[in-house]
C-alpha cells in the first residue's frame, strides 16, 4: 500500500507508459493506425486517452476506448475520472448495454467494444469521434475483431480520425499488419520474476486444490496479497464461504493473521468490486478470487501470489447442440503465462499453477481461439447487415469465421425471418438489430406488441438480462428456497419471473420486502431500469404497450416465436429431454420451478450451461403446434436427417 501515500499526480507520473508520453502523443498525431503493446498495469488504459485529451486531441471529437468487459469500462471510467477530478458521466464516463453514463460534457468515453459496435450501425464512419482505442485487443472478442475491419474503413474515408490498437500481449505484429503496416510502440515493462510451481498430478478438484494452496500460502509464505483464477460467480461465492469457514478453524486457536476475502466478478455490485482496490491493512492479507476478468482487465496492486487452476468459462458454439452454451474450458499457454505476469508486477512472485507441467507443455493450445471462430454468429451478422454489409464472404476480417458457422447463423435469421430468402434483411430484421441483445429475445419483443402481452414479456425480458435475482445464504438455504418457491409458477420460470418482477411492483419496490424473500434488490432495481431502456426503443417504432390481463398462454407463445430454436422434448428419464435440433440430452437447471415437477411433453428454455450435464436455464412448458404455426421454416430445416443431408451438401 505504499503507492497511496502519493498523491495522484505522483501515482500518474510513476507508471511505465509516463516515460512514453510525448512519443505516444506524437505517434498519434502522425499516423492514421497505432499499435501500442505494455505489460498489464502499465497504465495503458488510464492513462493514453488522458494524455491525448490533455493535449487537445479531444477538441473536436470524442477519445473513445473500447473494453471487452463491462466491469473493466465501468472501473477504468471511475478511476480516470478520479485522476481528471470530475464526477463519472462529466469529462468522463462510460456506456454499456442499457447503461449511458456520459453527457454533452464528455470527452473521455469508455464503453464495451459491443457499445461502439452498435453506434456503427447509424454512425459507419464514427463521426463523434477523433481517436478510438480498441483496448486489450488481445482477448479478441467479436466486436473487436468485426471493429478492426469497420475502423479501418472509416480512418480511410475521414482523414481526422486516429485509431489506436493495444494489446498486452505479443500479437502485435498481426495487428500492425492488418492496419496498413502501421508503427508499432512498446511500453518499457516492468516485470519481476516469477517462480512457476506445478502440480505433480493432474487434480481430481481443482476447487479444493485451490483451497489448499490458499490456505498454505497464508499460513507458511511471506507477506503479499493472493489473486486467484476461478471460472465463475457461483464457484467464487462458495469458495469465499468455504474459506471464511476453514480460517475461521485457524482464528479460533488464536494467532492466525487474518485474511481478508474478495471477490470480484462482472455481476458483483459495483462497490463490493471497488473494494479490491483497497489497500491491504498492515498485518493482513488479502485474497482475492476473480473471474478472467483480473488476467488483464483490471490491474490490482500488491499481488506476490497466483493460484491457476487452468480454466476459464467460455461461450462456445457446440455442434453437438447446435447452438451456444457455457463452457469451462483450459486455458491457453499464452493466458496462463498472462495469469502468472499478475504475480510479478510489485516484486518477485509466485505462481501455482493446478496442473501438470507436461498438461501446459503438451495439452495447451499456444494461443486463445478468437471469439469468431467458436461463437454464433447470428447477433453479430444481423448488425452488419442493418449497416448494409451483405457480402459477408469478402468482408475484411482478420482472421474469418468458418464459412460452415456463418450459414448456420444466417438460416437461425431467415427462420427468424429476420432476413428473406435471398439474405437480404426485412423490416423485422431491421428493427431486431435495434435492440442490444440477442437476435431471439429481439424478436421476442417485436412479437409480443402482435400477441398483445407486451407489458408482460418486457419485464421477463428485463429480468433475463439482469444476473440472477436469487441468493440463498448457507445457514438459511431452506428458507430461502421456500420463499423462492412461493413465485413459482407451474408454466416455468419465464412466467415465474414475471411474477417475481410484478410482485416486487406491487410491493411498492419494497427493499425489506427483498430481503423478506432473500432477493437483490439492486438486481430489480436494475431490471426495471432495462425495462425502460427497452421500452424507449420500442417507442422509436411506435409500438405502444397492452397488457394479456392473465392469459399467460399467450406469454409463453410469444416466447416461442423467438426461442422456438431452444425447444427439447421429453425423454423416458426423470427431468430429461432431448433437444429438437439435434436431438441432444438435456437436463433442466435444480434451479427451474420445474425441477422435478414436470409432466411437460414439451419445453422451450433460455440458455444452456454445461457443468457435469448439459443444463436448460430459464425452461418453460410450451405447445408443439405453436412451434410449427410460428417457425414453419425452422421445421423444414430441424428435421436431423435432413439437417445432416444439408450439411453434407
Ligand atoms: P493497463 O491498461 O496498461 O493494464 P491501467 O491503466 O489499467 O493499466 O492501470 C494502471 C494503474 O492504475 C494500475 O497499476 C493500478 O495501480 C491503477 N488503477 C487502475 N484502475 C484502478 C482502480 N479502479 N482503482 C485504483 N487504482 C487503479
Ligand atoms: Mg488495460
Amino acid at each position: 500500500g505504499k503507492r497511496t501515500d502519493l498523491s495522484i499526480a505522483q501515482q500518474r507520473e510513476t507508471l511505465p507508459v509516463y516515460s512514453m508520453r510525448s512519443k505516444l502523443v506524437e505517434g498519434v498525431r502522425n499516423n492514421k493506425f497505432l499499435v501500442i503493446v505494455g505489460e498489464t498495469g502499465s497504465g495503458k488504459t488510464t492513462q493514453i486517452t488522458q494524455y491525448l485529451a490533455e493535449e487537445g486531441l479531444a477538441d473536436k471529437g470524442l477519445i473513445g476506448c473500447t473494453q471487452p468487459r463491462r466491469v473493466a469500462a465501468v472501473s477504468v471510467a471511475k478511476r480516470v475520472s478520479e485522476e481528471v477530478g470530475c464526477r463519472v458521466g462529466d469529462e468522463v464516463g462510460y456506456t454499456i448495454r442499457f447503461e449511458d453514463v456520459t453527457s454533452a460534457k464528455t470527452k473521455i468515453k469508455y464503453m464495451t467494444d459491443g457499445m461502439l459496435l452498435r453506434e456503427a450501425i447509424n454512425d459507419p464512419y464514427m463521426r463523434r469521434y477523433s481517436v478510438i482505442m480498441l483496448d486489450e485487443a488481445h482477448e479478441r472478442t467479436i466486436a473487436t475483431d468485426v471493429l478492426f475491419a469497420l475502423l479501418k474503413v472509416a480512418a480511410q474515408k475521414r482523414d481526422d480520425l486516429k485509431v489506436i490498437v493495444t494489446s498486452a500481449t505479443l500479437d502485435a505484429n498481426k495487428f500492425s499488419t492488418f492496419f496498413d503496416s502501421c508503427p508499432i510502440m512498446q511500453i518499457p515493462g516492468r516485470t519481476f520474476p516469477v517462480e512457476i510451481y506445478y502440480s505433480a498430478e493432474p487434480e481430481m478438484d481443482y476447487v479444493a486444490a485451490c483451497l489448499d494452496s490458499i490456505i498454505s500460502i497464508h499460513l507458511e509464505q511471506p507477506a503479499g496479497d493472493i489473486l486467484v483464477f476461478l471460472t465463475g460467480k457461483e464457484e467464487i461465492d462458495t469458495c469465499c464461504e468455504t474459506l471464511l469457514e476453514r480460517m475461521q478453524v485457524f482464528y479460533d486457536q488464536g494467532d492466525t493473521p487474518e485474511l481478508l476475502v474478495l471477490p470480484i466478478y462482472s455481476s458483483l455490485p459495483s462497490e463490493m468490486q471497488t473494494k479490491i482496490f483497497e489497500p491491504t491493512p498492515a498485518g493482513k492479507r488479502k485474497v482475492i478470487l476473480a473471474t478472467n476478468i483480473a488476467e488483464t482487465s483490471l490491474t490490482i496492486d500488491g499481488i506476490y501470489y497466483v493460484v491457476d487452476p487452468g480454466f476459464v468459462k467460455i461461450n462456445a458454439y457446440d455442434p453437438k447442440l447446435g447452438m451456444d452454451s457455457l463452457i469451462v474450458s483450459p486455458i491457453s499457454k499464452a493466458q496462463a503465462n498472462q495469469r502468472a505476469g499478475r504475480a510479478g508486477r510489485t516484486g518477485p512472485g509466485k505462481c501455482y499453477r493446478l496442473y501438470t507441467k507436461s498438461a501446459y507443455e503438451k495439452e495447451m493450445n499456444p494461443n486463445t481461439i478468437p471469439e469468431i471462430q467458436r461463437q454464433n454468429l447470428s447477433h453479430t451478422i444481423l448488425m452488419l447487415k442493418a449497416m448494409g454489409i451483405n457480402d459477408l464472404l469478402n468482408f475484411d476480417f482478420m482472421d474469418p469465421p468458418p464459412v460452415n458457422s456463418m450459414v448456420t447463423a444466417l438460416e437461425e435469421l431467415y427462420t427468424l425471418t429476420a432476413l428473406d430468402a435471398d439474405g437480404y434483411l426485412t423490416q423485422l430484421g431491421r428493427k431486431m438489430a435495434d435492440f442490444p441483445m440477442e437476435p431471439a429475445l429481439a424478436k421476442t419483443l417485436i412479437a409480443s406488441f402482435d400477441f398483445g402481452c407486451s407489458e408482460e414479456v418486457l419485464s421477463i425480458v428485463a429480468m433475463l438480462s439482469v444476473p440472477d435475482v436469487f441468493y440463498s445464504p448457507k445457514d438459511k438455504r431452506e428458507l430461502a428456497d421456500r420463499m423462492k418457491a412461493k413465485f413459482n409458477d407451474p408454466t416455468g420460470d419465464h412466467i415465474t419471473l414475471l411474477n417475481v418482477y410484478e410482485r416486487w411492483i406491487d410491493n411498492n419496490q419494497s427493499k425489506i420486502w427483498c430481503q423478506e424473500h432473500f432477493i437483490h434488490d439492486k438486481s430489480l432495481r436494475r431490471a426495471k431500469e432495462v425495462r425502460g431502456q427497452l421500452l424507449k426503443i420500442m417507442s422509436k417504432h411506435k409500438h405502444s404497450l397492452s397488457s394479456c390481463g392473465g392469459n399467460i398462454d399467450l406469454v409463453r407463445k410469444t416466447f416461442c416465436s423467438g426461442f422456438f430454436k431452444n425447444s427439447a422434448k421429453k425423454s423416458s428419464e426423470e427431468s430429461l429431454f432431448k433437444t429438437i435440433i439435434e436431438n441432444t440430452p438435456v437436463h433442466i437447471h435444480p434451479s427451474s420451478a420445474l425441477f422435478k415437477k414436470t409432466h411437460a411433453e414439451y419445453v422451450m428454455f433460455h440458455t444452456l450451461v454445461l457443468t457435469a450435464k448439459e443444463y436448460m436455464r430459464y425452461v418453460t412448458k410450451i405447445e408443439p403446434k405453436w412451434l410449427v404455426e410460428l417457425a414453419p421454416t425452422f421445421f423444414q430445416v430441424a428435421n436431423p436427417q435432413e439437417l445432416s443431408a444439408r450439411k453434407k451438401a
